[in-house]
């Protein structure tokens, strides 16, 4: 089968193959029906490797680069191996891409986003930008009628927007921040308003503004200083509580805790691309705000499903591209270039 493989920084192809994984004890193989590019896939790409570790083979998968990126992804189950009974032949699913050990501290408190032998489906073992994908048992997420494959395919960022709004204790009717609308910014967004929260988008791209008030957003384009802008949206926006930072930007996180009220969160989910220059003693000491780090997800991607098949949460509207398997490795260069007003770009596998 054909199947998207990084191979270095750089170099990703289009390469024939055959199913690496073994169909052994917990193990399910499914039929690939759409997968999204992540950031994560763009980094690799462009940047990498960082999750990606060439000449080691992973704890967990057993292994090593070459690998089949894509780990946004719905499909259903062709086939099972021993033992498993969480999912079987025929059930459309989608995918917690987390491998995790079940058995370290991390894994029996919930929290296996933080299980040292952790990875990610599509970078430490063969994902799903190939028709057929094999993962285990653990991962597989059914999907209800009231979620469409399509809708399926973004369970995964969902689920970090979700992850970054309950570490920074996100309540029902208050308001939120989030900085920068690219696809992990808008995922947060669109889970937020779904959650009831009171959404202001501030994004300086003209067209990626566009589509956060097309999703019904507020939305707000403050410029110069960190300080400067940080007084923009206390004047604009009122009092904010809670700032979550995806924009990757360094400047951002820089404003964002001066944004917030005394005692306000700020919650970092996206990595900006160089050390940013906070002040801890007069951004956060001094008005006792927290700082909180948000990786990934654990335990959320059941809970978007929900918000989706409740009609809560229009999943679907954040695709703003389709495109097919083979012109991934394209995609990845135009993303790492120019992504535009992009926000999930989706490959239609089967
Ligand atoms: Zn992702
Ligand atoms: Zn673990």
């Amino acid at each position: 089968m054909l199947a998207v493989r990084w191979h270095n920084r750089r170099d990703v192809r289009l390469d024939e193959v055959d199913l690496e994984l073994p169909l052994s004890a917990g193990m399910v193989e499914a039929e690939v029906r759409f997968c999204g590019i992540c950031g994560s896939d763009v980094g690799e790409y462009a940047h990498g490797p960082f999750a990606i570790r060439p000449g080691r083979t992973h704890r967990l998968s057993g292994q090593e680069p070459p690998v089949t990126l894509g780990h946004e992804f719905s499909a259903r189950i062709t086939a099972v191996g021993p033992g498993v009974t969480e999912v079987a032949v025929g059930d459309r699913v989608a995918a917690d891409a987390c491998w995790r050990c079940g058995v370290c501290a991390a894994c029996r408190s919930g929290q296996y986003n933080l299980c040292p032998s952790s990875g990610s489906i599509g970078l430490c073992s063969d994902g799903a930008f190939a028709p057929l994908v094999r993962f285990p048992a653990y991962a597989a997420i059914p999907l209800s009628d009231d979620v469409s494959d399509e809708a399926g395919a973004l369970l995964e960022p969902l689920a970090v927007g979700l992850h970054a709004l309950d570490r920074g204790g996100a309540r029902a009717g208050e308001r939120v921040v989030v900085l920068g609308y690219g696809p992990i910014g808008a995922t947060t967004a669109a889970v937020g308003a779904a959650m009831g929260l009171d959404v202001t988008v501030s994004e300086p791209h003209p067209g990626r503004r566009a589509r956060a008030e097309a999703a019904g957003h507020a939305v707000i384009a403050p410029s110069g200083t960190p300080r400067e802008v940080a007084k923009h949206v206390r004047e604009t926006v009122g009092e904010v509580r809670l700032v979550v930072d995806a924009s990757g930007v360094p400047a951002a996180l820089e404003a964002a805790p001066d944004m917030t009220v005394r005692g306000g969160t700020i919650v970092l989910v996206g990595l900006p691309k160089t050390p940013p220059a906070i002040d801890p003693a007069r951004q956060l000491v001094l008005y006792e705000r927290t700082l909180v780090a948000s990786l990934g997800y654990a335990h959320d991607l059941e809970r978007v499903a929900a918000m989706i098949a409740a009609g809560a949460l229009d999943a679907e509207a954040l695709i703003t591209r389709r495109v097919g398997l083979e012109d991934v490795p394209g995609e990845l260069e135009r993303l790492a270039t120019d992504p535009g007003d992009d926000l999930k770009v989706l490959a239609e596998v089967g």
